[in-house]
C-alpha cells in the first residue's frame, strides 16, 4: 500500500481500518480499489450523496458460526464457519466457500469485496459474496470430508436460496464437497433447489466446463492481453503456481495454445520440468490420487524435478499466472521475474501479487491482470450454470465454452476502454476496478438507500 489515496478517499480508508482494525487483507483490497477511484474523485455527485463507497464497505451481512463434527475416531472437532454477504444490488450474493486452515474474518472479507466488482465484470446479474470455515481438509477421510459439510451446512441452509445467496467452491471446495453440501440442504429443505449451489456435478444439475472455467477463463484473458502487443501464447514458457483446479485447468489450456507450462507448484514445493508438465498425469496425481507434487516428480521421471526450497518465481519464463493464493507474489518474487525477462502476469487466484509486486511488474514493462478480471471465468460459468437451472436445460460443452470465452473477450475490453477514457491506457487495475465499480454503483443509487 505504497501510492496515495486521493484526500478524498483517504479520509474514508481511515474510516474502514478504524472499523475494521487488524483485517490486513481486507484494508488491502479496499485500498486498491480506492486508488483506481482517483480518475473520478469529485465528478460524481451522485455517488457521493448517497455515500455509495462508504455503503459499498460495510457487508449487507455478516454470518459466523460454530461447526462441530466428529472425527473418525470419535473425537469432537469444533471450526469458525463465515459467510459474508457482500452486496446483492446486481442480483444474489454469489461466491465461492473456502476450506483452509488460515480462512478468518479479513480474508473472507478481502474475498467477498473483490467477488462484488469482478461478478459485476461478467455482465451477469449476480452480487457477490464469500464464505468458508478454517477447517483443513488436508488428511482428513471421505467421511470426515462428509460430516464436516453436512455440519456447514446445517447452519448455512437457512441463509442461503437460488435468488438470496448462491456458494459455490474455491480453495478446498470442489465437487466432492458441493455434492456433500447440496446433498444436505436438499434433505434439509426437502427442496431440489439446483440454483442454490454452483459447481455441481454434471449429473445433478452442473454445467459443462465449470471445472475448467476459471483455467480456461484465465487463459483466454491472457491472449487477449497478448493480442494487444502482436502476440500470442504460441511458444511462450511459461510459469503457473499452484496445482489445484484453477492451475490444472490453466495449465491444460496454455498447452492446447501452444506455450509450454514449464512449472507448478503446491505447498512443498515446485516441480520444474522442461520438456512441459504432463497436464493429464498432474490430474490423476492431484485429482484422483489426491496426492502431492512430489508423486508426480516420481512418476515423470526424468525431465521433472522437484525442488522443496526457494520460490517457483525463480523459474524464468515469458508469462507467469499465478493460481495459488493471496500475496504468494511480492516485491521480490516480480523483481525476479522482471530480471528474468517477464513479459505478463495474469492472476488465476484472487490478489496473488502484493501492491508493492504490482509496482514493480508495471514499471518493469510487463502486463499485468487482477485476478477480478482475469479470473471471473469460474464464476462467470457458475452465472451460466444459474442460468440452466433456471430453464432446466443443459447446454454443450461447446456452447458452454463459445460463451465463457465471450465473456472473458467482453471483460478484457471493458478493462482496456475503461482505463483509456480515465487517461491510463493498459492499466488493467484500473480498468478493472472502475468499470466494476461504476457497474455497482449505480445500481445502488437506483435502488436508493438501503
Ligand atoms: N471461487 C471462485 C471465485 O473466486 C468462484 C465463485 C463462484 O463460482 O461463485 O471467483
Amino acid at each position: 500500500m505504497t501510492e496515495q489515496l486521493h484526500p478524498t478517499f483517504q479520509s474514508q480508508f481511515d474510516t474502514v481500518v478504524e472499523r475494521n482494525p487488524g483485517e490486513r487483507e481486507f484494508h488491502q483490497a479496499v485500498h486498491e480499489m480506492m486508488l483506481s477511484l482517483t480518475p473520478i474523485a469529485g465528478e460524481r455527485e451522485d455517488y457521493e450523496r448517497w455515500s455509495i463507497l462508504q455503503r459499498m464497505c460495510e457487508p449487507e451481512r455478516q454470518i459466523i458460526f460454530r461447526v462441530p463434527w466428529v472425527t473418525d475416531d470419535g473425537e469432537v472437532r469444533i471450526n469458525r464457519g463465515f459467510r459474508v454477504e457482500f452486496n446483492s444490488a446486481l442480483g444474489p450474493y454469489k461466491g465461492g466457500l473456502r476450506f483452509h486452515p488460515s480462512v478468518n474474518l479479513s480474508i473472507i472479507k478481502f474475498l467477498g469485496f473483490e467477488q462484488v466488482y469482478k461478478n459485476a465484470l461478467t455482465g451477469m446479474p449476480i452480487g457477490g459474496g464469500k464464505g468458508g470455515s478454517d477447517f483443513d481438509p488436508k488428511g482428513r477421510s471421505d467421511t470426515e470430508i462428509m460430516r464436516f459439510c453436512q455440519s456447514f451446512m446445517t447452519e448455512l441452509h437457512r441463509h442461503i436460496g437460488e435468488y438470496t445467496d448462491v456458494p459455490a467452491g474455491d480453495i478446498g471446495v470442489g465437487a466432492r464437497e458441493v455434492g456433500y453440501l447440496f446433498g444436505q440442504y436438499k434433505r434439509i429443505t426437502n427442496r431440489y433447489e439446483s440454483g442454490v449451489l454452483t459447481g455441481k456435478g454434471l449429473a445433478w444439475g452442473g454445467s459443462q466446463v465449470r471445472t475448467e472455467a476459471t483455467g480456461y477463463g484465465l487463459v483466454y484473458f491472457a491472449q487477449e492481453m497478448l493480442g494487444t502487443k502482436g502476440e500470442s501464447l504460441e511458444g511462450k514458457r511459461v510459469v503457473v503456481s499452484g496445482s489445484g483446479n484453477v492451475a490444472i485447468y490453466a495449465a491444460e489450456k496454455v498447452e492446447e495454445l501452444g506455450g509450454t507450462v514449464v512449472a507448478v507448484s503446491d505447498s512443498g514445493g515446485y516441480v520444474v520440468d522442461e520438456s512441459g508438465i504432463d497436464v493429464g498425469l498432474l490430474k490423476e496425481v492431484k485429482e484422483v490420487r489426491r496426492e502431492r507434487l512430489t508423486d508426480y516428480a516420481e512418476a515423470k521421471g526424468e525431465s521433472a524435478r522437484h525442488v522443496s526450497d526457494g520460490t517457483i518465481w525463480d523459474v524464468p519464463c515469458d508469462v507467469a499466472l499465478p493460481c495459488a493464493t493471496q500475496n504468494e507474489l511480492d516485491e521480490g518474487h516480480a523483481e525476479t521475474l522482471v530480471q528474468g525477462g517477464v513479459s505478463l502476469v495474469a492472476e488465476g487466484a484472487n490478489m496473488p501479487c502484493t501492491a508493492e509486486a504490482v509496482s514493480v511488474l508495471r514499471e518493469g514493462g510487463a502486463l499485468y491482470a487482477p485476478g477480478k478480471a482475469s479470473n471471473a471465468g469460474g464464476v462467470a460459468t457458475s452465472a451460466l450454470e444459474m442460468q440452466q437451472n433456471a430453464t432446466r436445460s443443459s447446454w454443450s460443452f461447446e456452447e458452454t465454452e463459445d460463451k465463457l470465452r465471450q465473456i472473458m473477450v467482453d471483460i478484457h475490453t471493458q478493462c482496456l476502454e475503461t482505463a483509456e477514457e480515465h487517461g491510463d491506457p493498459g492499466n488493467y487495475v484500473m480498468g478493472a476496478n472502475l468499470a466494476g465499480y461504476t457497474k455497482v454503483a449505480d445500481a445502488m443509487v437506483a435502488l436508493g438507500v438501503v
